[in-house]
């Protein structure tokens, strides 16, 4: 077959197949593959390796302690490796009732796929084999070479991911990395070049082996007002996390992280307030602020409590245990580990050594260079196709294990794809606009296109 110059031909390819492209979509939506469940996950594997082989790249079945991982490989043209990340595990769909088509029919509702898992993950996955069949149809050759891993994993936390990446780091290696998905805002990308840390840590007190009648209050102590004690000491009015040693390590921005801070569209403040009735943001952020602090800066967050009796009316007790849940996202240079550290330290300084600690969930933070290829690639293709940058975001809000490919493996990754701020994901209804799978095709072919040439 002759090469062809330009993407021209590899568009009209897509555009010629985009009923295949969505029936493809439809057929992996209809196989339920519910990673907390474990339901159809053996299923999904095997269609996804087909569906994978199918597409012409050399696939492999991988098992793990969990859920099988899918590993695919196709050498292309030009010395550079560009490595995707998907997964085929999907969310819960529950609550049925709220679906307007059900949510494992994958029907098509004004130009939408509507099902669990069409944008979160497998639209994802469908853009960018869509793309690589449309290269080896008009050229018999990708512009570069293409790795693939697609874990069953991801909706529970990726338990399996990592010690896999480490076994196989020579099968993995690669220059840069498309991870996972991201939305689109108004016809223009979302990149994120990272991940936050977790650090999701239990509090709990016990400070009888019975909740005792309240008139007993001024004897026995409560352990409700030790947590809520405890949890006073560590984070003051003005939002200063005052655990010593939390902020330790944070990495100063780069100029060109600062630039992209910057450039980060202005949060629209009076919306959210409205849509969501909120009385202030914290320290009445003006709307300039929002975005800076949102990217930039850690958390400290009671994400739950309970004590005592919580239902309805009267119920007079001391409660005898109390419980606190905290989870802190964290920036490059935060650990985890030393966080936890910091707290326990922390509680036993100030009189709190009576309360336990638990880490129950970590992740670490992560981040990519801008200047690197695979930005640059993503950047090129978005002028391409929507005619504009795509919007930056140079650390990622979320806690997807980016951090396994920038830190195992050493390759700066950029996280982006389908999917849109409607597209409902996680939720019922869960959507992917047709438009959007085809040109996201376009877009992941440009990527590779870009990245085979830089
Ligand atoms: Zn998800």
């Amino acid at each position: 077959m002759t090469a062809v110059n330009g993407l021209d031909p590899i568009f009209q390819y897509i555009d010629d197949n985009a009923e295949r492209i969505v029936a493809d979509l439809q057929e992996l939506c209809r196989q339920p593959s519910i990673s907390t469940t474990h339901t159809g996950i053996e299923e999904m594997a095997a269609m996804i390796r087909d569906r994978v082989g199918h597409a012409g790249l050399e696939a492999t079945h991988n098992e793990t302690p969990g859920h099988p991982i899918i590993t695919a490989r196709l050498a292309g043209a030009g010395a550079k490796t560009l490595l995707f990340y998907n997964h085929y595990d999907v969310q819960p769909a529950e609550p049925l009732e709220e679906w307007v088509s059900p949510p494992f029919e994958a029907n098509i509702v004004d130009g939408h796929v509507i099902a669990r898992g069409s944008t979160d993950n497998k639209g994802n996955i469908i853009s960018r084999l869509a793309a690589f069949e449309a290269f080896l149809a008009v050229r018999g050759e990708l512009p570069c070479t293409v790795k693939y891993i697609i874990e069953g994993e991801e909706e529970i936390g990726s338990p399996s991911l990592e010690s896999f990446v480490v076994a196989n780091k020579d099968l993995l290696a690669a220059d840069g990395c498309v991870w996972e998905d991201n939305t689109v805002r108004e016809r223009v990308p979302n990149l994120a070049l990272g991940n936050k840390g977790l650090c999701y840590i239990e509090l709990r007190c016990r400070t009888a082996n019975v909740d005792f009648h309240s008139s007993n209050a001024q004897m026995y102590e409560n352990a409700a007002w030790r947590i809520t004690w405890a949890l006073a000491s560590m984070k003051d009015e003005n939002e200063n996390v005052l655990v010593e040693g939390f902020y330790d390590g944070i990495e100063p921005l780069t100029d060109k992280e600062e630039d992209l801070v910057q450039k980060a569209a202005t949060y629209d403040g009076k919306t959210r307030r409205e849509k969501f009735e909120l009385r202030r943001f914290v320290l009445d952020l003006p709307d300039e602020d929002l975005a800076r602090r949102h990217l930039t800066t850690p958390s400290f967050n009671i994400a739950g409590f309970d004590a005592g009796y919580t239902g309805e009316g009267v119920k007079t007790i001391v409660s005898g245990r109390a419980r606190a849940k905290l989870d802190c996202r964290l920036v490059v240079g935060q650990d985890p580990e030393k966080i936890h550290e910091c707290i326990r330290r922390h509680l036993d300084r100030h009189g709190f050594d009576d309360i336990e600690t638990e880490l129950l969930f970590k992740s670490y933070p992560a981040k990519s260079d801008p200047e690197s290829a695979v930005v640059q690639a993503c950047i090129e293709s978005s002028r391409r196709l929507y005619g504009e940058d795509p919007v930056i975001n140079p650390f990622g809000n979320g806690s997807t294990p980016t951090y396994i490919v920038i830190k195992h493996l050493g390759v700066p990754l950029s996280s982006t794809g389908v999917g849109c701020i409607t597209s409902r994901t996680h939720s019922a209804n869960e959507n992917l606009k047709i438009e959007h799978l085809i040109e996201g095709a376009k877009y992941m072919a440009g990527i590779c296109e870009a990245f085979g040439k830089l």
